[in-house]
């Protein structure tokens, strides 16, 4: 009997010792689609991570990575820099998370994050799960958006084509949709990703495209009147590597519209005085900004300078416009816009370089509308930002933009 008590004994301790050795075994990588993690340590449940900055070469806040193995555990996760220091890299809303391998997506510890970091209990079966700064969007998103729109491609409303090869060697994509068949009455660009990890962009640009697509008056006009020219990812392997993009060395793609190191930024210029002449009626750039605190927790637009920018009561009007007539939750108000001259919206900002607006402002003739639009990651005067949420702000611009364009141009 006694030895059959210890022979228990000596197995329950091994089998404490296995699930000891098993429950320690999680993991964490960067082995997700724009993933991007340097893990510092792993001691017991507290993991100590950092983002992976690359080529930009001041402080950013992209990160994203996975956790396998843990399910039933509690973990903290700490940001630190490599100077030791906690790093201030998590949304307002916490992480963005997936049980599923990416398929779906949500705040799940909105309210219980902190800035630089959060703890997170994985479920009994959670044995995988990816962590986000904000929710992702790559190629495969882009491609899904021309999948569920595939009646419209195969009729010819939306056309595929390719802006250029990346640096890496992809064929980047751009289209065309609206009146594509022959010379519009208006043309309008839109482009998105300049800044590759400003993920919530891209829906804003789905759901412009969409606008064009639609079965109900505005969409009719828009495909009488206008061709909407679409570049949705300007740092197209940035966006695919999960890399920061902002201030990359020696300057970033929104800073090369002067230099023009990056094929994308030249090919765009091409396709706008080739395919457009030169000339265009508006042209949108979407952007997100920095994850908290004023001027990142709503919608807005940074105006430019009043000397170089189409028109300013016009901006002005078009900014009213969006937000007299915005259906979506994203709460835009044209009194959150920044005017040029305050906080970072300063000439400085542009030392490195010509932004695409500028370049637009600049070169192409026509413009009425010539603006960016920034749109938050996590909060928007207090709604949730979510990709359906975008999409319909992209539908709130077009909505304006349509009657900006209806009226006849200023000689
Ligand atoms: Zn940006």
């Amino acid at each position: 009997m006694k030895t059959s008590f210890a022979f228990r004994a000596i197995a329950a301790a091994f089998g404490l010792l296995a699930f000891a050795r098993t429950a320690s075994a999680f993991t964490v990588d960067a082995d997700i689609p724009a993933g991007n993690i340097i893990v510092n340590s792993v001691d017991g449940d507290v993991v100590s991570v950092r983002q992976d900055l690359r080529d930009t070469n001041h402080d950013w806040f992209y990160w994203a990575f996975r956790v396998k193995g843990a399910a039933g555990r509690t973990v903290w996760f700490d940001f630190r820099g490599r100077d030791g220091k906690s790093a201030a890299v998590v949304g307002v809303r916490g992480p963005v998370v997936s049980k599923d391998r990416g398929k779906t997506f949500a705040f799940a510890l909105d309210g219980k994050a902190a800035q630089d970091g959060f703890t997170y209990t994985f479920g009994p079966d959670e044995d995988e799960t990816y962590f986000y700064e904000c929710h992702p969007y790559l190629r495969a998103d882009w491609d899904a958006f021309l999948a569920r729109h595939g009646a419209d491609v195969k009729a010819g409303r939306i056309v595929l084509e390719t802006l250029c090869k990346s640096r890496k060697g992809a064929d980047v994509p751009r289209i065309r949709v609206g009146h594509v068949s022959a010379d519009p009455r208006h043309r309008v660009l839109l482009t998105a990703r300049h800044h590759c990890s400003e993920t919530t962009a891209s829906w804003v640009v789905e759901g412009f495209v969409e606008s064009f697509l639609a079965d109900d008056d505005l969409g009719k006009w828009l495909r009488e009147n206008v061709e909407l020219m679409v570049v949705p990812f300007v740092d197209y392997d940035g966006a695919q590597a999960g890399d920061q993009g902002k201030y990359r060395a020696p300057h970033d793609h929104n800073r090369d519209y002067a230099e023009f190191i990056y094929p994308e930024t030249k090919a765009i210029t091409e396709w706008v005085a080739g395919h457009a002449g030169g000339r265009l009626d508006a042209f949108i750039d979407v952007h997100c900004p920095w994850i908290r605190g004023k001027y990142n927790e709503f919608v807005y637009t940074p105006r430019k300078d009043p000397k170089i920018i189409p028109d300013p009561e016009l901006d002005q009007r078009f900014s009213e416009l969006v937000e007299k007539m915005q259906k979506g939750p994203l709460r835009y108000r044209a009194a959150d816009d920044l005017p040029f001259g305050q906080a970072w919206n300063k000439g400085l900002n542009y030392n490195q370089g010509w932004s695409s607006i500028i370049w637009a402002c600049n070169r192409v003739k026509g413009l009425r509308i010539c603006r960016t639009f920034e749109v938050p990651f996590a909060n928007a005067n207090g709604a949730v930002v979510t990709p359906d949420g975008c999409r319909a702000f992209g539908g709130d611009v077009v909505r304006a933009l349509r009657e900006i364009l209806a009226q006849p141009a200023k000689q």
